[in-house]
């Protein structure tokens, strides 16, 4: 029998509440079928139950069981693929609409958060991204950049010396806060749109893995151990979990896993290391990000891999870069461990589409899904219920096949061509501890 319950994490330790919704059980007809509970697929199912669409949702294990209810809880606007990616692909029009979507799911998410009240605080205002000391300064380019290209005026320039007096390193060059960007609960926040959504009218059904469809039809059947939902519309929102569910969208993007600590309380020492209470985060593709919670413990997260080690290699590997970062931190230790999974497309821009009448995906949001999940369920449900094109703002970023599961092992090849370029980047330069 698969194991349904949430992997051990600090947001499975700290959940609100421990709400349960039942497995689907017999033949059931709705307008849309949703597969998949994370935050794509709940805030799908919010979206279109709020519109009076009749949803069903099928998760295999719990409510925000995969990515989303495990990650950083990073929140802000933008994609995996970076704005300046973006605008080459695309030119300035269409990237700045697609960039405008995740600025408007931020707001989302903030006003869902008081509307229905989701205990998924504290929201902490600011993300500081850090550039490496071994990269030297320059971020101040991309506070300009992102003034004059895509029009954001929410972010503001730390030099050297003001990143110095808020983190206890000198790791860093210099950095940039996002002002507009917030951390949270992220389990929390996913249960807190499940509930929503139920709210709303949608039927949620956990603990329901489907296990076969039949999609070349008006009404269109999928299938679980217990039975079966008819809808006009199917939506696949399996993120990086989708495993060989349907060929084409199975293919379609790598999964990859990545992995988060909790440390136990540093009580008052905590302000001496992280002097603020922002998320950090630093300027590579595979990069630390941690932040300081409110019972002074650091959630840290960073690595990537095709393949899930045990908690304990989780917990010794992330604690040698939380060390990397603050030897001061030699002391302290590690809680819990665990990782999760992402599903990345080769373009790194999420899958949103069609892929025939009454056939959607919303899926492969990679390390920045947050925000970009609103965003995409957001144009689904427009395009699915008021027959809006803007999903077709994603076509440029098709399907591309990226061999699905069995690409693990080139994925991982990659990613340690992005440690050793990391480690020899970071070779010329003997770090100096700064005490605590
Ligand atoms: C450790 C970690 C840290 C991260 N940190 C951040 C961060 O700080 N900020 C940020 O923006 N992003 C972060 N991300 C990325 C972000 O979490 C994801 O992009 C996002 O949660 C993806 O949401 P999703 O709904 O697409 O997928 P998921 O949340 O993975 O949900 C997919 C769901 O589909 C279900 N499913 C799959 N197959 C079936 C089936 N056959 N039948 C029924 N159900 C099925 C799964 O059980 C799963 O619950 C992180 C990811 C990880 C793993």
């Amino acid at each position: 029998m698969t194991d349904t319950a949430y992997v051990d994490s600090f947001y499975a330790r700290t959940r609100a509440d421990d709400r349960r919704w039942p497995a689907l059980s017999g033949v059931v007809r709705a307008d849309t079928c949703i597969v998949g509970g994370g935050l794509a697929g709940l805030n799908l199912a919010l979206e279109l139950a709020e519109r009076g669409r009749s949803v069903v949702l099928l998760e295999a294990r719990r409510v925000g069981w995969g990515a989303s209810g495990r990650n950083g809880g990073f929140v802000g606007a933008g994609y995996s693929l970076g704005t300046r990616r973006l605008l080459e692909r695309v030119g300035p029009d269409d990237a700045r609409r697609l960039y405008g979507f995740t600025v408007e799911a931020v707001r989302t998410i903030h006003r869902r958060i008081a509307e229905h009240g989701i205990a998924c605080g504290p929201v902490v205002p600011g993300i500081l991204k850090a550039g490496l000391a071994e990269e030297g300064t320059g971020l101040e380019r991309d506070v300009a950049f992102m003034a004059d290209t895509f029009g954001v005026d929410t972010l503001e320039y730390w030099p050297a010396e003001r990143v110095r007096s808020a983190l206890a390193t000198d790791r860093y060059s210099d950095a940039v806060l996002l002002k507009s960007s917030v951390h949270l609960h992220s389990l929390n926040y996913a249960r807190g749109i499940a509930a929503a959504a139920s709210r709303a009218g949608a039927v949620i059904h956990e603990e329901s893995a489907v296990i076969g469809h039949a999609l070349d039809r008006p009404e269109k059947e999928v299938r679980t151990a217990g039975g079966a939902v008819l809808a006009r519309e199917v939506v696949f929102a399996c993120g990086g979990y989708v495993g060989l569910l349907h060929r084409r969208l199975s293919m379609a993007s790598v999964p990859v896993a990545t992995y988060v600590m909790l440390t136990e309380p540093l009580g008052d020492r905590l302000a001496s290391v992280i002097g603020v209470p922002h998320g950090v985060s630093d300027t590579r593709f595979c990069n630390d990000y941690y932040r300081p919670l409110a019972d002074t413990r650091i959630l840290w997260g960073g690595r990537v891999s095709t393949f899930h080690p045990p908690a304990q290699r989780i917990a010794a590997a992330l604690r040698r870069d939380m060390l990397a970062v603050y030897p001061q931190l030699a002391d302290v230790r590690v809680e819990v461990a665990w990782g999760g999974t992402m599903g990345y497309p080769r373009h790194k821009m999420p899958l949103i589409g069609r892929l025939s009448q009454g056939v959607w995906y919303c899926m492969g949001f990679g390390g920045h899904g947050m925000s970009a999940t609103t965003a995409g369920a957001a144009v689904v449900a427009a395009a699915i219920a008021d027959g809006d094109d803007r999903f077709r703002l994603f076509q440029p970023f098709g399907l591309d096949f990226a061999a699905g599961p069995f690409a693990r092992p080139v994925a991982q090849t990659i990613y340690w061509g992005h440690k050793l370029r990391d480690a020899w980047r970071a070779r010329s330069r003997p770090r100096r501890a700064i005490a605590a």
